[in-house]
């Protein structure tokens, strides 16, 4: 065991379901190991700017359901600069704290591993964004609860398609990974997904729609990842449809920011509780620059910097195939 007796906590980049319960998981894990917590608002800014407020077991009371995070979250410019991280190790120490969990994406663990290289301080990574797309644990915090909103809009867009028999295409998030789309298009029923691991022409995708249409399929369903790049947008991809077959009646939605709120699904909830408990226990075992991962359903950990730099994609290829059979 080490001699670390207040653990400061953060979050950090794109706000995810599921930050609020892992926040309380680290503060009840600490507090049950008798350890102080310091909660830093707004991320690294707040590290900065010393805004910081003492947390006990009853300041995380009624926030498991909760999305988004209590604590806030922020993108901080001081922090990428040498002088930034400074003041924000000078105050951490001032306010007593010598452990860091932060719960954020890959951006905020870079950060996290710097801030360790630099003061050596111990730090440990919670993985939290609604795009799965870190190496090194199979589920991301707030990506469950984002799929299943996900799905949720799709049913309600299937009922309006089916009944004017129109073509939609539903833009979800995901800049470099496609797992929302894919998992959300075999999930929801898409005729059609596109996603940035697979490249396709609009010579293919015309190609394709007009196979289905051919099979009499009346209504289709395309979800379309952020980060595809079969056209500009979705909204390329309808104009250039639309020119070659206008009979067509095609309708956009781009899902946007509803897929980062909302309560958290259960599964993050527990999954949340679990790393938080891994988080704040594998400090206190005098580990340090990890990140606290799923997979096969075991709470594991990751160097952070193989988290960072991640590896091939996880992916999994045999879904792409999944939702071609699901789609015929
Ligand atoms: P998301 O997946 O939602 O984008 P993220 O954690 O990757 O989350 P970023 O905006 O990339 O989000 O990073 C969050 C914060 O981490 C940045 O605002 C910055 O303060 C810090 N950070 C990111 N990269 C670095 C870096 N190279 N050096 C120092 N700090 C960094």
């Amino acid at each position: 065991m080490t001699n670390i007796k207040k653990i400061a906590v953060l979050t950090s980049g794109g706000d995810a379901p599921g930050m609020n319960a892992a926040i309380r998981s680290v503060v009840r894990t600490s507090v049950y190991h008798n350890i102080e917590v310091l909660g830093v608002y707004r991320g690294y800014q707040g590290m900065i700017e010393n805004d910081f407020t003492p947390l006990d077991a009853r300041s995380v009371r009624n926030l498991i359901n909760r999305g988004g995070t209590f604590l806030k979250s922020a993108r901080s410019k001081d922090f990428r600069t040498p002088e930034g991280r400074k003041k924000a190790y000078e105050n951490l120490v001032a306010a007593g704290a010598d452990a860091l969990v932060v719960i954020g994406g890959d951006g905020s663990f870079t950060g996290a591993l710097l801030f360790n290289q630099e003061f050596g301080f111990p730090v440990m990574g919670i993985p939290g964004t609604i795009d799965n797309d870190i190496y090194g644990t199979t589920y991301t915090l707030g990506y469950d609860t984002a799929l299943n909103t996900v799905v949720e809009a799709i049913d309600k867009i299937r009922d309006t398609a089916s009944s004017h028999n129109r073509m939609f295409f539903i833009e979800v998030m995901g800049r470099d990974a496609g797992f929302l789309a894919l998992n959300s298009g075999i999930g929801g029923g898409a005729e059609k997904i596109l996603i940035p691991e697979q490249h396709s022409t609009l010579e293919e995708l015309v190609s394709e729609i007009e196979i289905n249409h051919n099979k009499g399929k009346m209504s289709n369903i395309i979800v379309v990842a952020e980060g595809d790049t079969t056209g500009k947008n979705v909204f390329e991809l309808k104009k250039y449809v639309e020119k070659q077959n206008p009979d067509y009646d095609i309708r956009v939605t781009v899902l946007g920011h509803i897929q980062r709120g909302g309560a958290p699904t259960c599964f993050d909830r527990v999954l949340a509780s679990r790393m938080g408990v891994k988080a704040v226990e594998s400090l206190l075992e005098g580990k340090s620059n990890y990140m606290v991962g799923i997979n096969n359903d075991k709470i594991d950990l990751t160097p952070l910097e193989k988290a960072i730099k991640g590896g091939e994609s996880k992916l999994d290829p045999d879904l792409i195939r999944i939702a071609e059979i699901m789609s015929i």
